[in-house]
C-alpha cells in the first residue's frame, strides 16, 4: 500500500493523526511563487485565496524572505516593554502610509486580527468608561471569546454565548438602525468598512459618515476593523480612506506581515492616553522578527506600486467578472482586490471545481465566492482566472452539480 500512496496521501494521513478535526484537508501545499501555489504532486494553482487575504506581496517574495532571514540572525525577540530597532523602523514606515489627517499616531502591536480587536475593545472601555458595543449583522471580528460577541454568524457565536459585554447588532448600511442603537452606554461602534467573511459588502458612505457623527455626538468611539481590508487591499492603504471618515481606532493584521503573524491597533493620541501604563500587553507583540517582516511588506508595496495595482487590476478584475456570460451569477461587488461574486446557488461545488481547474478561492457565506489574491496579481493572471471560472460555470450549466 505504502508504495502506491501518493505524497499527498502520505502527508494527509500523518496530518490526520494529530489535527483536531476542525477541517478535513484534502490537499497539501508545499511552495509558492508570486500568485502561484504548488501542491505536493507538483500541480500549479493561481492563488486567489492567499491564505485568506494574507499573502499580500505574493508567495516566495525575496525581499520578505531576506528581511526575515537577516533579522533572525540579529534579534528575534525582546520584551514589548523594551524598544528594538526593527520595531521603530516598522512604526515609521507604517505611519508614512497612514494619512496624517486621520489623527492616528499611536500603535499597539500584537499577533493576529482577533488579538488586536480584543485590544481595541479594552481601549474603548478604558477611554469611555462604558461597556456596550454596536456591531453589524454579517460582521466578522474573530473567533476568540472576547471578540466573538461582535461576530454576527450565530453558528460561530451562539454556542459560546453570552458575550461578556452587551452588543447591539444593526443592519449593515442601515443608518436608522444605527441611530437607534448608539446610546450613552455605547463604548464604541465597531465596523468593517468592507465586510469580508460576511459576503464582501462595501459600506455606503452614508453609513460610515453616520457612524462617525453618531458616535462622536453620543460620546462613543468609532473602531474600524480593517484586519482584512487594510494594508492596500482595496486600492488605498486603509479602506477607510475611500470614505473620508476619521475613526478613533483601526485594526490591521491579515496582509500586514505577508504571512508572518502580526497585528496592529492604530489609535489617536487621546485614546492611547486612556489606558494606564501596564493596562495591556502581550508577550510576542512588536517582536523584531515580525516587525522586520512587516517593514519588508510595506517597502515592497511602495517599491512596486502594489496599492495602485490593487486599485487598477482590482477594477479590471471586477469588470472581467461582470462580463462573464454566466446565468448563475447574481452580482459582482467589492473594492480593489477585495472582490465578491454572489451566485444564485450555493457555491461549494464551484469552489471545488475551480480548484480542480487550478484556481484557489474561498467562499464568503453560502452563495458568495471571494477573490482576495496577492496584490501583485497582473491583468494576464486575472484573464486566466476569469477564463477558468468561465469554463467551470459553462460545464456546470450543462451538467449542474
Ligand atoms: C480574519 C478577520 C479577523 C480575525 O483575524 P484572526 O487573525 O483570524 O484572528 C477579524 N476581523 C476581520 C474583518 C477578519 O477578516
Amino acid at each position: 500500500m505504502s508504495q502506491t500512496q501518493t505524497k499527498t496521501q502520505e502527508i494527509l494521513a500523518r496530518d490526520a493523526e494529530h489535527h483536531t478535526g476542525l477541517w478535513k484537508p484534502d490537499v497539501v501545499f508545499t511552495h509558492g511563487d508570486g500568485v502561484k501555489l504548488y501542491d505536493a504532486e507538483g500541480r500549479e494553482y493561481l492563488d486567489c485565496m492567499a491564505g485568506i487575504a494574507v499573502a499580500s506581496i505574493g508567495h516566495g517574495n525575496k525581499r520578505l524572505a531576506r528581511a526575515v532571514a537577516e533579522q533572525a540572525e540579529k534579534l528575534i525577540i525582546c520584551s514589548q516593554a523594551h524598544a528594538n530597532d526593527a520595531r521603530v523602523r516598522f512604526y515609521e514606515l507604517l505611519f508614512s502610509f497612514v494619512p496624517p489627517e486621520l489623527g492616528l499616531t499611536r500603535v499597539f502591536m500584537a499577533n493576529s486580527g482577533s488579538e488586536v480587536n480584543e485590544a481595541a475593545l479594552k481601549w474603548a472601555r478604558a477611554a469611555t468608561g462604558r461597556r456596550g458595543f454596536v456591531a453589524a449583522r454579517r460582521g466578522f471580528s474573530g473567533r476568540t471569546l472576547g471578540v466573538l460577541g461582535l461576530t454576527w454568524e450565530p453558528k460561530y457565536r451562539e454556542p459560546f454565548a453570552p458575550s461578556p459585554y452587551p452588543v447591539t447588532f444593526v443592519g449593515y448600511n442601515n443608518v436608522s438602525e444605527l441611530e437607534a442603537a448608539v446610546t450613552d452606554e455605547t463604548a464604541a461602534v465597531f465596523l468593517e468598512p468592507v465586510q469580508g467573511e460576511g459576503g464582501m459588502h462595501p459600506a455606503t458612505p452614508e453609513f460610515l459618515e453616520a457612524a462617525r457623527a453618531l458616535s462622536r455626538e453620543r460620546g462613543a468611539l468609532l473602531i474600524m476593523d480593517e484586519v482584512q481590508s487594510g494594508v492596500g487591499r482595496t486600492g488605498k492603504f486603509l479602506a477607510t480612506e475611500h470614505y473620508g471618515v476619521a475613526p478613533d481606532m483601526v485594526t490591521l493584521a491579515k496582509g500586514l506581515g505577508g504571512g508572518v503573524p502580526i497585528g496592529a491597533l492604530l489609535m489617536t493620541d487621546e485614546v492611547a492616553r486612556a489606558m494606564p501604563p501596564g493596562g495591556h500587553g502581550t508577550t510576542f507583540g512588536g517582536n523584531a522578527l515580525a516587525s522586520a517582516a512587516a517593514a519588508a511588506v510595506l517597502e515592497e508595496l511602495r517599491a512596486r506600486g502594489l496599492i495602485e495595482n490593487a486599485a487598477e487590476v482590482g477594477a479590471y478584475f471586477q469588470e472581467r467578472l461582470r462580463a462573464l456570460p454566466a446565468p448563475q451569477i447574481r452580482t459582482v461587488r467589492g473594492l480593489g482586490l477585495m472582490i465578491g461574486v454572489e451566485f444564485k446557488l450555493k457555491v461549494a461545488p464551484i469552489v471545488a471545481a475551480l480548484r480542480g481547474a487550478g484556481v484557489l478561492v474561498i467562499n464568503a457565506g453560502a452563495t458568495v465566492i471571494r477573490f482576495v489574491p496577492p496584490l501583485t496579481i497582473t491583468r494576464a493572471e486575472v484573464d486566466e482566472v476569469v477564463a477558468r471560472l468561465g469554463r467551470v460555470l459553462e460545464a456546470q450549466a450543462v451538467n449542474p452539480a
